[in-house]
């Protein structure tokens, strides 16, 4: 038989399952309270707007441009949505700014390509994105660990900082505004871009909005053609995932060559997908937005009434303003991956382990909740089963 790995290219070595993606798998069970997945709440999409959308679009002849190849750059009236909904965020731009993209995943594959020469460095969190991960992964590069009080005076030259601003995954946390300010500062003292991926943007529960990166930098240096920061945008927290759409923001230099990158990897996203999602967009982004607000606010505090009234002490967790997750941390010595295999087969309970999103693989105390896909009542549920399997592993360790 074939050795295929002695085919296949050195990067493919860095391309290894997501713990996520082989975790979803053994889900599939009754009685299975999954905090694992970072989905939306399928009951929550806007289907019948998707479906009047998709019905019209066949009724008054639309469909057969939808059904056809388009430009690369994106579906026009799509592009002209997201200048306005960037504008509304502080960022003043037109279409040449944005490329429609198959989702926030694919502008990360795109600019890994674009960016990251094998060897070359990306700064990133710990912990971060796994999927961020994934996506630069395959081009090589080397990680250093995103330090905002770090000096840069000899730092070694590299690429981009890649962080999420709002929300982020895997853990809730939210930048403040001198964050953002030192992050921009070290991006451009170091001369790097600044890839901000914005996913979870909309969905604040409370507090006050703050600036995303982009917007702080547009405002710096006087317009976005001056920028270094890249945006991410995504329809997949907000409106469905199921299309696939997202889109970046960012320079017209940069682009312009990552039309190029997209012209080579797929021509363009599916044309009918972005026609339906413009006239949801249209129709009620804000309207959609506000209710999963509400929906998913209240499900964030039944998850942290529960955690506060069964977790054994030497646990700790965050309370994210946003976003889809809850970040615990378990004692020092506690390993959160082995607790998954009495989680799910006993308790059926699952969660993420925390280890999964650290570039050097540390951080196994620790853990993602994920608590939007499903109603108080079983999250309540879950959070009392999960709080047995760690409270019998902290005694049997005491
Ligand atoms: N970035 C982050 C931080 C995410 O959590 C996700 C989805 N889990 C993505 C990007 C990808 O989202 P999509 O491709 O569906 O837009």
């Amino acid at each position: 038989m074939q050795d295929w790995k002695t085919l296949f290219a050195s990067r493919a070595r860095r391309m290894t399952a997501s713990e996520i993606r082989e975790l979803l798998k053994l889900l599939d069970q009754p009685d299975m309270i999954s905090f694992a997945g970072g989905i939306p709440d399928a009951g929550l999409f806007p289907a019948e707007a998707f479906e009047t959308a998709y019905r019209e679009l066949f009724a008054n002849g639309q469909h057969l441009s939808a059904l056809q190849y388009s430009v690369s750059e994106g579906y026009m009236p799509l592009r002209s949505w997201i200048v306005r909904h960037m504008g509304s965020l502080g960022v003043p731009c037109n279409e040449d700014n944005i490329l429609i993209t198959s989702g926030a995943q694919q502008a990360l594959d795109y600019l890994g390509k674009l960016f990251i020469t094998a060897g070359d460095r990306a700064i990133v969190g710990w912990p971060t994105y796994l999927g961020a991960l994934q996506a630069f992964n395959a081009y090589e590069p080397a990680y250093e660990q995103l330090d905002l009080a770090g000096a840069t005076e000899h730092a070694a030259p590299a690429k981009f900082i890649y962080t999420t601003a709002d929300f982020a995954n895997p853990s809730g946390q939210t930048l403040t505004l001198a964050e953002r300010n030192a992050l921009l500062d070290q991006a451009e003292a170091r001369g790097m871009a600044v890839i901000e991926d914005a996913p979870y943007q909309a969905l604040r529960y409370e507090g006050e909005a703050l600036p995303s990166l982009l917007a702080l930098d547009v405002a710096r240096c006087g317009g976005i053609e001056n920028a270094r920061t890249i945006f991410c945008g995504s329809f997949s927290k907000t409106l469905s995932p199921g299309l696939r759409l997202g889109w970046i923001c960012a320079p017209t230099p940069v682009i312009q060559q990552l039309v190029l990158t997209k012209q080579a990897a797929d021509l363009n996203s599916a044309t009918i997908n972005q026609m339906v999602m413009t006239t949801v967009a249209e129709r009620c982004f804000d309207a959609h937005v506000d209710m999963i607000r509400k929906v998913y606010k209240e499900r964030r505090d039944a998850m942290l009434q529960a955690l506060d009234r069964y977790m054994p002490a030497g646990v700790t967790w965050n309370r994210p303003e946003g976003g889809m997750f809850l970040w615990l941390e378990l004692p020092s010595g506690a390993d959160a991956g082995e607790l998954l295999q009495s989680a799910i087969q006993s308790a059926k309970v699952a969660y993420v382990p925390g280890h999964a999103f650290f570039a050097d693989g540390s951080g196994r105390n620790t853990l993602r909740l994920s608590f939007t896909a499903c109603g108080p009542e079983k999250i309540e549920e879950g959070v009392r089963r999960l709080a047995k399997v760690f409270a019998k592993d902290f005694s049997l360790a005491a």
